[in-house]
């Protein structure tokens, strides 16, 4: 690396200084700086042609988390996220593990799946190996139904099929390259319904992608320097060992489990809706693979190797991702959040987004097993509270400070009893 980055002070920072330091770390075009510093949204003549009945369009907090070391490269992360302390969590996380080497991933296949459901199949047997003998015909039709994305060298390349009681289902398994793939494997699936229906001698009932993206799956790790979790090597060891038991304990209580990969899921969204990917189709897969040994389990594992002195963590997802279609080339803020994280493509962006889970699930953790998670939330939540009671400027820090040392509790009632005092 021969530029070092200096993200001194960045959290306390304008706005407008935030974005020059992005600008000045490397992280920024001259357009794209423009465009932040202008605050400039999705247009409304886009956003119409977008969604139906469209009445204006929605903001949402974006948010930088920097000092993110993945695969040997440095990134500033784009975030959307409304709730507090997510950000602060994700760039904490970012900076111990970056300290300890970053995050390594590997993407395990990039490979898309949709389904036809076929019913009323008189004789599974003579079916299945219909679908099977009929497989590069099938293929064929697959392929002239979206003939540009086999000229961008992928396509449908394999099918498969299985009898799951009455129905007789056909997998399309498709390379869909840059994109997501759910119009592209759509499209795909429903050319091949009619075939299909003659072949089996059964009926469809229905086409569609699934959103259990088992072939695209990514695994990001991390090994952290336990020197990094505390002032003092006992308590580093003990917090080490407290997250072990915090990632075994979510494997085996369902109710912790849910509260666990919530909170992975807090960091993917941000990233995944700031870069304009389907955040519905994310989590679904994410938490359908969450139940893959038949019970819905913790999506991460922490081990500490204490002959290493290492934390070593590792998440494994579905992270379909894509670096085109979609809402992606129209939103000029997903635009910004691309350039920003220097225009991945959609296996690098994955990855992007893996470390990010493990990253938050680190932090919020940690945070569990040591503070507790009110510690960090109770700050800002008085300052959200202290936005809703109508503080501006310096009474914001006024109002959030007096609060917190006044030891009353954090409520609406409260905040507004000190800034009647400050006002
Ligand atoms: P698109 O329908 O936008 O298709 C991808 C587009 O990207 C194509 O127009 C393709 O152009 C273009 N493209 C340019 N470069 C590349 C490249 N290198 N590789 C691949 N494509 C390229 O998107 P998807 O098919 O990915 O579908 C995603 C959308 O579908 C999302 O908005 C999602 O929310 C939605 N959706 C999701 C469903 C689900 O999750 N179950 C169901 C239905 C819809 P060209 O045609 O020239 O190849």
């Amino acid at each position: 690396k021969i530029k070092k980055l200096n993200w001194l002070g960045f959290q306390k920072k304008e706005r407008l200084e935030r974005i020059q330091m992005l600008k000045e770390n490397g992280f920024l075009s001259d357009e794209f700086e423009q465009i932040l510093k202008k605050n400039e949204n999705l247009p409304l003549e886009t956003s119409n042609q977008m969604a139906e009945n469209g009445i204006g369009t929605f903001a949402l907090p974006f948010s930088i988390a920097p000092n993110f070391i993945v695969d040997g490269k440095d990134y500033a992360v784009p975030m959307v996220t409304e709730e507090p302390s997510v950000v602060a969590g994700c760039s904490y996380a970012a900076k111990i593990i970056g300290k300890s080497g970053g995050f390594t991933t590997e993407i395990l296949n990039r490979k898309m799946i949709g389904q036809v459901a076929l019913y009323e199949i008189l004789d599974f047997d003579n079916a299945i190996s219909m679908v099977l003998e009929n497989k590069n015909k099938l293929l064929k039709i697959a392929n002239d139904a979206y003939p540009s994305i086999v000229a961008r060298g992928g396509g449908a390349i394999d099918i498969e099929v299985r009898n799951i009681d009455e129905f007789l289902v056909v997998y399309l398994i498709a390379d869909v390259k840059e994109a997501m793939g759910a119009n592209i494997l759509n499209t795909m699936l429903e050319a091949i319904k009619t075939p299909l229906e003659n072949i089996t001698n059964g009926k469809s009932l229905m086409a569609i992608l699934s959103n259990y993206a088992t072939e695209s799956l990514v695994k990001a790790k991390c090994e952290v320097n336990i020197k990094l979790l505390s002032s003092s090597m006992e308590k580093s060891i003990e917090t080490a060992k407290k997250i072990e038991l915090a990632s075994k304990f979510a494997k085996l209580d369902v109710y912790r489990a849910t509260t666990h990969n919530k909170g992975i899921f807090n960091g993917i969204d941000a990233v995944v809706i700031a870069t304009g990917n389907d955040w519905r189709a994310i989590e679904a897969g994410g938490n359908a693979f969450a139940a893959k040994n038949g019970k819905y389990e913790g999506l991460t594992t922490w081990t500490f190797d204490e002959s290493e002195n290492k934390l070593k963590g590792e998440l494994t997802l579905p992270m379909p991702i894509a670096s085109v279609g979609g809402s992606i080339g129209l939103n000029p803020s997903v635009k910004a959040a691309f350039n920003i994280l220097g225009n991945p493509n959609a296996k690098t962006l994955a990855s992007i987004i893996t470390s990010v889970g493990l990253a938050q699930n680190f932090a919020a953790i940690k945070a569990l097993v040591t503070t507790g998670i009110q510690h960090g939330h109770m700050k800002l939540q008085a300052r959200s509270l202290a936005l809703l009671a109508g503080a501006k400027g310096k009474e914001i820090d006024i109002a959030v400070e007096r609060l917190l040392e006044s030891g009353k509790s954090i409520n609406l009632e409260n905040v507004k009893e000190i800034l009647e005092k400050i006002k």
